[in-house]
Parts: C-alpha cells; structure tokens; sequence
C-alpha cells in the first residue's frame, strides 16, 4: 500500500515560495516530497534500532498498524480529512528477529563505515569520488566481502591495481576493514541520523 493510495498525499511546495519566506511556524509546516525521503529510524519492539527506511515507508507502516510513531519531525502530511505528523522514529509493536548479517552490503554502507575516507591515504572524499578497492584483489580470489572492501580514492586505488598490499611499499591500510557487526549497523545508522537529535537516545547508550 502506497501513502497516495492511502488517500494521502503531500502538497509541494509553491514555486518561487522560499524557505525563508515560510519561515519556521510549525503550524504551518509544508510537507514537500523531499520530506516524504527524509531518513526515519525503525525500532524494534524492544526499542533496539534496527534499520532506517524513507519517511514515506515509515507512514504507510504506521497507517498499517504495524508500527507506531515515537518521535515527530515537525512536518505534517495534509489530505482533504487527514492530518498527520512526519515520524522521525517509529517503532514495530511487533517483535521481529532481525538477522544483522543480511544487512546488505553495498557501496553506500562500505563508504559509511569508512567514513567517506580513503583507507590507505586518509582522504576525506564525497561519495562521488571514492572507489570501492579489494584488499586482495579479486583477480587473486578476493572476494566482495565486508573484510575484503575498503573505500579507496582514484590515486591510491590506480597505484593498488592488481597487487596485494605486500607488494607495494609504503602503503598500508589505516584500518583493517572489519566485518559487519551490530556496531557497524550502530555506526551507519548514527552517520545517517547525526543531524537528527531525536535519534540520539536511542543509538547513544
Ligand atoms: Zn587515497
């Protein structure tokens, strides 16, 4: 079930119609449908924070029933008889196993965990311009594992190429890449919510 065909949708914002202008009267807070992305943090009934979805999915799960919303993020959803509250955190009323290790292994997990820098040189890079680099390379059996991924900028990742990191001089990992743990997931989710103080309680303890 979509939020649109839950009857729902956000009003955009009015061209030319500036942010400033709007000011900040959470009255009258416009829902656009970049709000409808922004990152809500899912609990566990347990209130263990298991995973981050858009705000979109977050609604339709707490129009579902599925989940209830624990935290607001000041924007509303407006509809011709509904009125709702953008969720920052929800969490499920039902309790749900949860096996960490799917979580999937992606660049942009690879890249967060590494904290967008290159591995090898210490580069701080926008996404954009960090590589994925294979430890042992896959040419020599390395796998696309967590332990076996590192982010690597252009340069250092050229001067790897095909080799193992013991037959190059002078370049060493600044960090061994560890396999994803309940912490790693802690970390994305903290690297994700970092603006966001609601999470805060929740990924803090
Ligand atoms: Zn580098």
């Amino acid at each position: 079930m979509s939020v649109a065909k839950a009857g729902l949708h956000a009003r955009r914002q009015s061209p030319g119609k500036s942010q400033d202008a709007r000011g900040n009267d959470a009255l009258h807070v416009v829902t656009t449908v970049q709000t409808l992305q922004t990152p809500v943090l899912v609990l566990n009934a347990s209130y263990e924070p298991i995973n981050i979805c858009g705000a979109r999915r977050a609604l339709v799960l707490v129009l579902k029933g599925v989940a209830r919303t624990e935290e607001e993020q000041g924007a509303e959803l407006h509809s011709a008889r509904v009125r709702m509250a953008l969720p920052s955190v929800i969490r499920l009323l039902e309790y749900r196993r949860i096996p960490h290790q799917t979580r999937a292994l992606s660049r942009k997990n690879i890249l967060l965990r590494d904290r967008n820098s290159c591995q090898y040189c210490g580069v701080i890079l926008p996404s954009a311009e960090l590589t994925l680099d294979h430890v042992v390379p896959r040419s020599r059996g390395g796998l696309s594992t967590w332990e076996n991924l590192v982010a690597a900028c252009h340069s250092c990742n050229r001067r790897k190429g095909n080799h193992l990191l013991s037959e190059i001089d002078h370049m060493k990992l600044i960090r061994e890449p560890r396999p994803f743990t309940l912490h790693t997931s802690r970390h994305i989710m903290r690297m994700i919510g970092h603006s966001d103080q609601k999470w805060r309680k929740y990924l803090y303890y």
